[in-house]
């Protein structure tokens, strides 16, 4: 039996689009996987115009309805639309991230404005918005996640410039438009910037950190230093300044002519936080606690430095020198040398680690899928599948870097979870990228600890995709606020130090030998090691996302150049009380988390995110770490639910009273 009540138009349409290419075709794959040995470049952008020609038709038919508005035949029937578009986005999207090619990338210029454009035309639709309208406004009789749908995309109207004139529109999705090309181009210039970053130094922007750690040539480091810092600040084609300054510009403008002071207050309006000024005090408390303790090390690693005879007397610590230097008092604080741990972290042993602690946590099985065909031949397909046998999702594991990938990790959905028309549920496709060094000369990819870390991040992000129980797939899994996605992928790295787990899956890759006692509770110890300087940065970087922002679109006016970009950072820097052996995780001509990652005014996600996963994990401590009841609630109450309820609703629900923000000075030793 049908579960939902469309008008008729939508579906004539799909059944007479002509099967040109692979992606109008129906996939006969395991799991309906996406076919990638049959996909050509050029089959791309034909998809992305029949997709977006198909979705036109679907809401026009909506539109057209006759009957009165309900949410079966407006809202549900817009979440089951644009199936062909999904389905082609959710491949390039992916693919154009971690195996991209120039043909990818001109494609990738081609259908950016294309959907850009398509999205502002339906976000502009008067009579779609009017229908959208009557189902938001008599949404009591709905049930939770209905209404939630519905708030979601009526606020995506609003948001998108609905209530404005109709001048006002015409700029208002010029600057849509805009944005979509500037963002791309940070990428891309980005992109360049990295790869000469690995010219000019011989270290891939991934390798960076563990270069730093272990140079001991102190010039070397400082070039390196200077080289990292300054990428997208050459003056050159691949300049980010002005591009950053246009995107903040235009983000300003457009949170003017929706009533908001600036970018940042728009931004948070439907976030977990809210506000700028919240988000202000919450950084602001944890940098004062970040700074006291970094200052301490600085002085540590100071009495190393003056020790060090390569090192001219009286040299004061750089920030070239804080990798170097960490390491030397970790090692002597702590005796622990990430050449002594590599061994016990080969990549396929991480792996067994990942999954044994899901099944034992969720009592899910993760099986490998060698039917399903894989984009790269590095990357490996798995079926997740419940304790009840049930299917839960396909998940491929990406985790080697490679030229053809951008820089850092993360999790996607090739394919999101719902339940379509026909009442069947679609299980989703998700993939882990990272960025960890490939297997070579006949020696496994060893894993540092911080790339280990890495690994159960992306799997808890996977997982709560994996999960997620939704109907509508705009709420379903991940897709829930900025500043509450990250907690679960955070709470997931908790399990990967844990005893149990280690025994389980750290094994030395020569000798088999389990990772000793005394090195786990090194590892255990060193993870509240150098906290000032790791929250320092990445706070310092949240700040300065934010106080971009946060200027109003005359105050951008003033900043005509680079340097008037360089002198801002200064400024902001010296006000946060950032001290000088110290820069932001990332400076502006490099932050592609919020020029081009739907990160702006939002990078305080990593730390708002890890107050509710620390909150989270010390219930877990003081009621049983692998206390199968309380695994239980936390997979029903979020992993479960998506973005079907308000994140503080539901945390309220499972920890019984709201976040205790300390908790996350206590997990990162700062108290
Ligand atoms: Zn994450």
């Amino acid at each position: 039996m049908k579960r939902f009540l469309l008008c008729a138009g939508a579906l004539l349409l799909m059944i007479s689009c002509k099967e040109t290419n692979v992606f109008q075709q129906e996939w006969k794959t395991p799991y309906g996987t996406a076919p990638f040995s049959r996909i050509a470049v050029a089959d791309y952008v034909p998809a992305v115009k029949a997709g977006i020609e198909a979705q036109k038709a679907e809401i026009a038919a909506i539109t057209a309805c006759p009957d009165a508005p309900t949410f079966e035949n407006t809202v549900a029937a817009y979440e089951l639309s644009g199936d062909l578009l999904a389905r082609v986005t959710g491949v390039f999207f992916n693919l154009s991230e971690s195996d991209s090619t120039p043909e990818i990338q001109a494609v990738e210029e081609e259908i950016t404005p294309l959907l850009s454009d398509a999205e502002n035309e339906v976000f502009m639709d008067p009579a779609f918005f009017a229908r959208v309208k009557a189902v938001y406004e008599a949404m009591d009789g709905l049930d939770r996640e209905q209404q939630m749908v519905t708030k979601k995309l009526y606020e995506r109207f609003v948001r998108n410039g609905i209530g404005l004139p109709e001048a006002e529109q015409a700029r208002f999705k010029e600057i849509n438009t805009r944005l979509a090309v500037l963002s791309q181009q940070f990428g891309k210039n980005l992109l360049a910037e990295n790869n000469a970053f690995k010219e000019e130094t011989g270290v891939t922007v991934s390798a960076y950190p563990s270069f730093m750690t272990e140079c001991a040539d102190r010039a070397q480091r400082e070039k390196a230093f200077l080289a990292y810092s300054s990428r997208g600040n050459h003056g050159n084609a691949n300049d980010n300044n002005a591009i950053a300054l246009e995107i903040l510009r235009l983000k300003a403008e457009k949170a003017g002519m929706l009533g908001y002071p600036d970018a940042a207050s728009f931004i948070l309006s439907d976030k977990m936080a809210g506000d700028p000024a919240t988000v202000d005090a919450f950084l602001g408390g944890i940098m004062a606690a970040a700074m006291k303790k970094a200052k301490a090390e600085v002085a540590d690693m100071q009495k190393v430095m003056d020790a060090d005879p390569t090192v001219e007397k009286g040299a004061k610590i750089q920030p070239w020198d804080w990798f170097y230097y960490a390491e030397k008092v970790r090692k002597a604080r702590y005796d622990l040398d990430e050449a002594e741990t590599k061994p016990y972290f080969a990549a396929d042993s991480v792996k067994k680690g990942l999954f044994y602690a899901a099944n034992k946590l969720y009592g899910i099985r993760i099986e490998p899928a060698p039917e399903v065909e894989v984009y790269n031949p590095v990357v490996e397909a798995y079926r997740l599948s419940d304790a009840d046998g049930s299917l839960l999702g396909i998940f491929y594991m990406d985790w080697f870097s490679r030229d053809t990938k951008r820089g850092g990790a993360w999790m996607n959905n090739f394919r999101d979870q719902y339940v379509a028309a026909d009442g069947t549920e679609v299980r989703p496709v998700i993939v882990n990228v990272c960025n960890f060094p490939p297997p070579a000369d006949g020696q496994p990819s060893l894993l540092t600890v911080d790339e280990v870390q890495t690994a159960f991040h992306e799997f808890g992000h996977a997982l709560h995709g994996f999960l997620t129980k939704c109907r509508y797939r705009d709420v379903s899994g991940t897709s829930v606020a900025r500043d509450f996605v990250e907690m679960f992928s955070q709470f997931n790295e908790n399990w990967a130090f844990q005893k149990e787990i280690l025994a389980v899956y750290a094994h030395h890759y020569q000798t088999g030998e389990t990772i000793p006692d005394a090195l786990v509770e090194k590892i255990r110890a060193a993870l509240r090691f150098n906290q000032g300087f790791m929250t320092g940065e990445l706070c310092a970087a949240s700040i300065l996302d934010m106080r971009w922002h946060e200027l109003s679109a005359e105050e951008l006016a003033a900043f005509t150049d680079a340097q008037s970009v360089r002198d801002f950072e200064t400024k902001v820097c010296a006000e946060m009380g950032l001290i000088g052996e110290i820069i932001p995780r990332y400076r502006t001509s490099y932050f592609n988390h919020i020029f081009n990652s739907g990160y702006s005014a939002g990078y305080y996600s990593y730390l708002w995110s890890e107050v509710l996963d620390l909150d989270a994990f010390e219930k877990f401590e003081r009621e049983g770490l692998w206390n199968p009841e309380l695994a239980r609630s936390f997979r029903e109450t979020f992993l479960e639910k998506g973005g079907s309820e308000e994140p503080m609703t539901l945390f309220r629900s499972w920890r019984g009273g709201d976040p205790d923000p300390s908790a996350l000075l206590r997990g990162r030793g700062l108290l």
